[in-house]
């Protein structure tokens, strides 16, 4: 039996290895674009690959993935966090955990893609590079597919792993999605997730760089959204862990009459414990007390005149400057263009086997990954994704 896998990444790369592991004899190539494989998975986490997650219970496991979470609980009790760590272990890549996340010890993608070249080799399992499919057809049993140069590679089973189309340069430009539709797939609304958002607040341009850790923050667009998290200033408007977070909960939102987030920057205290404490040792320098909440660029941008100590501040200044700590307002005008991690939309889940990974449309054909109407918070959750639906699709590719 030929088996075909359409791209290189996570999904692609992980179906390819447990496909040829459940049946070492197979015929089985993947066709890529770029002259190399996995170029995402070795940009991901910062260069640092965070491969996946340290989130162990499922149910937690799920609350990460804004979409598709009910549909992949499957794939990932098959093949959970744990039992990806263990995977890649088993494989000599040494892992680590911080906070929550996981990364191969030597903080290198290369590492992963290097341990996946190596189970090829052993397996026999072949790449095309620079080789870009162009169109799929099935004709009787035989799918037909067909690389830009005019070749046409037959195959009795076809994965198609192509990813989204965030970081295109990656060589993910959305390809799949004609694939899929051509084969009978409905695609649902494609749109960037984990994106950072722009600000037309003057302030802005002074807090860049500042990062701020655990802050409540709430977005209102048509709807409000509410996360916890780090977030930092950039020179355009607001980035990291939380905005992301609120950019894929409203990942289908409309930001053309702009939004606003509202920042509680002690969301440990309420107003009057924050009063108390701020009123405080009268001889201090009320602009060090602020700063002990947030950061100095950011006491220095609520415009609290430094030269004044506690005794000196009336209750309006007190007043205005609680309002700024619990309820800080950012101005948000939209997204910012090409800043997406991931794409949020695709194959629809009603389409696909939540099981095998097969489509429910066209028999012989496969997904997985990011090309999937599923999409993860930041944290690992995507890759997890990716390893657990090409694995899926790896190990069921051969039932008839
Ligand atoms: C900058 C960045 C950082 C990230 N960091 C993390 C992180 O730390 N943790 C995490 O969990 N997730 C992270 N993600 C998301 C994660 O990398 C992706 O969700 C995941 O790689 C998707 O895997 P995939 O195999 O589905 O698709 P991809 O990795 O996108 O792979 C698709 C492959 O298909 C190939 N291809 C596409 N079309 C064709 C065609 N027509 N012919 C031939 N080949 C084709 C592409 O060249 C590519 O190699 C990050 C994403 C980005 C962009």
């Amino acid at each position: 039996m030929k088996i075909t896998i359409i791209g290189g990444g996570a999904a692609g790369m992980m179906a390819a290895a447990s496909a040829s592991s459940c049946n070492p004899s197979a015929n089985i190539q993947i066709i890529e674009r770029n002259d190399k494989i996995g170029r995402k998975v070795v940009v991901s986490g910062g260069g640092r690959c965070n491969l996946t997650t340290g989130t162990t219970d499922i149910n937690e496991l799920m609350k990460n993935y804004p979409r598709g979470n009910r549909w992949l609980k499957f794939a990932m009790y098959e093949f959970s966090p744990k039992d990806c760590y263990a995977f890649f272990e088993a494989h000599g890549v040494k892992l680590k955990t911080e906070g929550n996340r996981v990364f191969p010890k030597s903080e290198s993608g290369k590492d992963i893609v290097n341990m996946f070249l190596g189970i090829f080799k052993k397996n026999g399992v072949k790449v095309l590079y620079k080789k870009v499919v162009q169109g799929i057809k099935k004709d009787g049993d035989i799918f037909k597919v067909k690389l830009e140069d005019g070749f046409v590679l037959e195959s009795d089973k076809v994965i198609i792993t192509t990813g989204g189309s965030a970081y295109s340069a990656t060589g993910s430009k959305g390809d799949g999605y004609k694939f899929a539709e051509s084969l009978g797939h409905t695609i649902t609304g494609i749109v960037p997730t984990l994106t950072s958002f722009s600000s037309n607040d003057v302030f802005i341009k002074e807090l860049a760089g500042v990062s701020v850790k655990n802050v409540k923050i709430k977005l209102i667009v048509q709807k409000t959204y509410n996360f916890t998290g780090p977030f930092l200033f950039t020179h355009k408007g607001v980035s990291g862990p939380a905005i992301f977070a609120l950019s894929a909960f409203s990942a289908y939102e409309n930001f053309n009459n702009g939004a606003r987030l509202y920042i509680d920057f002690v969301p440990y205290l309420n107003h009057e414990e924050l009063r108390t404490k701020l009123s405080e040792n009268l001889n201090n320098y009320f602009i060090r007390k602020v700063s002990k909440y947030t950061t100095k660029s950011l006491a220095e941008v609520f415009r609290i005149d430094r030269t004044k100590k506690v005794n000196e501040i009336n209750k309006k200044e007190i007043a205005s400057t609680i309002e700024n700590l619990k309820n800080f307002k950012i101005n948000i005008v939209g997204r910012i263009p090409g800043s997406e991690i991931v794409t949020a939309g695709g194959v629809s889940l009603k389409e696909v086997n939540k099981k095998t990974m097969e489509s429910l449309i066209t028999p012989g054909l496969y997904f997985a990954g990011e090309i999937l109407d599923v999409d993860g918070l930041t944290g690992g959750y995507n890759l997890q994704n990716a390893w657990a639906t090409g694995k899926l699709a790896g190990e069921n590719v051969y039932t008839f």
